[in-house]
């Protein structure tokens, strides 16, 4: 917890003033004067910190349902020194990027647009995810509070909602979110659609003809979700007719390009921008092609987590002999109902759009495949997931190289990828894998790392697609993103012309 600081005064002997330190006094969380906030619908919700295209759908799909709510923009350079500047000392790196994003937003607001602090303040509230660690992720409000009352908007409103509890997270009138079953649904459903563009435009743009048509295919896409999202119209005939404008994106798709699996620390692995030095179009534009880590693992393990831990309240009750507790049952249902609801959605909006070779992860396999090197008990960042991705890339050959991207001062992160990682290297040998610090500067290094490791899965994924027969007709559907053949290469182009 942070403390602030008041300088210790003291006189010398001409009687005048010194100042010789500074005393520690308790961090107060409450703002310093008592602030008159707007009524509950002229408020302004800000939230922000997913994919660019995530952010978007979001603002537009919880509009439709009446919430007031602007999606920031993405964290860049600026964001990350303006958190260093108002954070505290020792922080990760996704805590400075998020805060000093946030603080650059409303600086932007009063200097720019020319509102006071205190309409700023009495106006807008920030929307985070929440939760009790045990990283820093359970300190994220605090410090939030902290850097904002420095940056002069004392009393500026963080509400959240828990990352673990998904859509049972109750809402009351005090409440400034609505968070409804309502609430989340939408939001859920914009994450995944989000999701789905995400991974199939990671899937065409390596091999797109012309420089762009990808993005511009995936922008009209974005409009045409949004809309239905506006009129509420069905989601899943707009996907659908989503279909017509990706397929006229011309494909090259038998490239030998390396195939890298992204994955690491939540918000670093995930982020598009200064967060991970742009590292998603870094690879791109080195001749690879991204498996990037979707917003669902993410959903997948939480409601993972959910059910582990009601196990083992269960067993626990067995084991004691106590009464049977029926809230458990309730609990049971409603996990059930989250994992349902999020594997359907996604498979139907997966199928709408043609994104046919996608597998939702099986958080069981995932578990059994990493239990022997990191426990499941230990939460916090990705957990065991970042030591079982590793090892599922290696067993079912997903890519020629894993890269774990970990923020500066992570904790969960560096005790994975530092140390786990290196044993599970050593009994998979055959693992092109690469643990990257990202610390916000330093982007030289970084990117030299990449390349490094990169050049050793370009040439596996050349040697991979040179050792196949080509047959000499290829028909015209293997350019076209919508033929997703199932088999055991690694490489796009090796994957189909093995198809063949
Ligand atoms: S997982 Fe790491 S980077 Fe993410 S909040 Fe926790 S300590 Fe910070």
């Amino acid at each position: 917890m942070s403390a602030s600081c008041s300088t210790v005064k003291m006189t010398d002997k001409n009687g005048d003033l010194n100042f010789l330190g500074q005393e520690a006094t308790q961090w107060r969380d409450i703002p310093k004067e008592p602030i008159e906030y707007v009524p509950k619908k002229e408020t302004i919700m800000l939230a922000g910190g997913l994919t660019i295209l995530q952010d978007k759908l979001i603002e537009t799909a919880l509009h439709s349902i009446g919430e007031n709510f602007v999606a920031l923009p993405n964290p860049d350079f600026e964001s990350f020194q303006k958190g260093k500047a108002f954070g505290n000392r020792g922080q990760c790196n996704p805590t400075y990027f998020t805060v000093g994003n946030l603080v650059k937003y409303l600086q932007n607001l009063r200097d720019e647009k020319g509102l006071s602090e205190k309409e700023i303040v009495q106006k807008y509230v920030y929307v985070t995810a929440g939760g009790c660690g045990p990283c820093r992720f359970g300190m994220y409000i605090t410090e939030y509070k902290k850097a904002l009352r420095d940056a002069g908007f004392d009393g500026f409103r963080i509400t959240s909602f828990e990352h673990d509890k998904g859509i049972f997270q109750g809402s009351d009138e005090e409440s400034l979110l609505n968070l409804s079953p309502k609430f989340f649904i939408t939001l859920v459903k914009a994450v995944i659609i989000g999701d789905i563009l995400n991974i199939l435009g990671y899937k065409m743009r390596p091999y797109e003809l012309e420089v762009g048509a990808t993005d511009k295919a995936m922008e009209v896409c974005r409009l045409i979700i949004s809309e239905a999202f506006k009129k509420k119209t069905n989601l899943t005939l707009a996907l659908w007719s989503c279909r017509k404008i990706l397929s006229e994106v011309k494909l090259n798709r038998l490239q030998p390009k390396a195939k890298v699996l992204v994955m690491g620390e939540f918000w670093a692995a995930m982020t598009e921008g200064d967060g991970n030095y742009n590292l998603h179009r870094f690879l791109e534009a080195e001749g690879a092609e991204c498996i990037p880590q979707p917003i669902l693992n993410r959903l997948m393990l939480s409601i993972w987590e959910a059910e582990r831990k009601l196990h083992k309240k269960e067993d626990l009750a067995v084991e004691t002999d106590k009464k049977i507790d029926f809230s458990n049952t309730k609990s049971r249902l409603m996990i059930k109902l989250a994992k349902t609801a999020v594997k359907t959605h996604f498979s139907i909006y997966a199928k709408a759009i043609g994104l046919h070779d996608y597998e939702i992860p099986n958080m069981e396999k995932l578990a059994i495949l990493s239990e022997q090197y990191y426990t499941l008990d230990c939460e916090g960042g990705e957990g065991h997931l970042e030591v079982a991705h590793l090892i599922e890339s290696v067993k079912d050959n997903l890519s020629h190289l894993t890269i774990s991207v970990k923020p500066f001062g992570c904790m969960p992160s560096s005790a994975v990828s530092d140390g786990v990682q290196s044993l599970v290297t050593n009994r998979f040998p055959s693992a092109n894998f690469l643990a990257i610090e990202t610390s916000g500067e330093g982007a030289a290094n970084f990117y030299s790392r990449v390349q490094m490791a990169l050049f050793k899965a370009k040439q596996s994924a050349k040697e991979e697609f040179e050792a196949l027969e080509i047959p000499e007709h290829i028909p015209e559907k293997v350019h076209n993103y919508l033929y997703q053949p199932h088999n055991d290469k690694a490489g796009s182009a090796a994957k189909l012309v093995a198809s063949l």
